[in-house]
């Protein structure tokens, strides 16, 4: 499932590829992928993107036409560019036309990922409750301290929740845990104001690092132009079988998903 550096890999390719072409039309090829508030305004189309904005795994394109596109890629969904005419390839389930032939396809094989149009006062009714961006400074050691405060879940589970912290997913949070030397079934409220503080400064290096080598791609994830990302080859326990000290990693499930630690390295 793509997290906060692959969203933004994809945001940022969006704003290169489509930078001041208008978006001309909006085909849904699925039911259910395009969902239109009942308060758009228009005319809809041609319009261009004025801002690019990311919250947590979402997307969202605000139009000169005062209404957004918020897209969700879920599980599968992908974003990709192209100019060639290939919209009968399998699992496109919406399509974006910008000038010429150039289009931006939402391919999703799950079809679990959305694109909601709705004017730009009307936004957040369609975001969940998130927590604030891991890499602005409303994320500190102060902040996740307080919110761990009357946890007792496991910190990892807790770092998943959106409602703490926007857009860390399953492979980023153990990658932080590991880099903090803190076991993620470690109970939250247990964790001292200074390893809350290396827990925020670990997400804020490990997101940054991730975003520059335009994120993971262990299954689906693609770049706006089809490419893998690079930072899987930048993984220190995720799906591994040795630390980066050589040590054997544990693999547990929590909350139905699987963690993968270090028992030396992780305390
Ligand atoms: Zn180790």
């Amino acid at each position: 499932m793509p997290e906060l550096p692959e969203v933004e890999t994809v945001l940022r390719g969006l704003k290169q590829r489509i930078n001041h072409m208008p978006i001309c039309q909006l085909d849904s090829l699925y039911n259910g992928t395009v969902i239109y508030d009942i308060d758009i305004i228009q005319p809809l189309f041609p319009a261009r993107v004025i801002k690019y904005e990311r919250r947590g795994k979402y997307i969202i394109l605000h139009l000169e036409s005062k209404n957004a596109l918020i897209i969700h890629l879920r599980m599968t969904g992908k974003l990709i560019y192209t100019e060639e005419d290939n919209e009968d390839a399998k699992h496109v389930r919406a399509l974006l036309s910008l000038t010429g032939c150039s289009r931006v396809l939402f391919n999703d094989i799950r079809t679990f990922g959305k694109i909601i149009v709705a004017p730009i006062k009307k936004i957040n009714d369609y975001l969940p409750e998130l927590g604030p961006e891991p890499l602005s400074e409303d994320f500190n050691g102060e902040y996740l301290k307080s919110k761990l405060q009357k946890k007792t879940a496991p910190i990892k589970n807790v770092l998943l929740d959106q409602s703490v912290v926007a857009g860390l997913g399953n492979i980023y949070v153990l990658e932080v845990l590991y880099r903090a030397g803190i076991k993620p079934q470690t109970k939250s409220n247990s964790l001292s104001l200074n390893k809350c503080k290396s827990i925020v400064n670990h997400t804020k290096e490990v997101l940054s690092e991730a975003i520059s080598k335009n994120g993971t791609s262990i299954s689906d994830f693609r770049q706006i132009d089809d490419k893998t990302g690079e930072f899987q080859d930048f993984l220190q326990v995720y799906q591994k079988e040795t630390c980066p000290q050589g040590h054997a990693i544990k693999r547990i499930k929590q909350a139905g998903r699987s963690s993968f630690y270090c028992p030396v390295c992780q305390k």
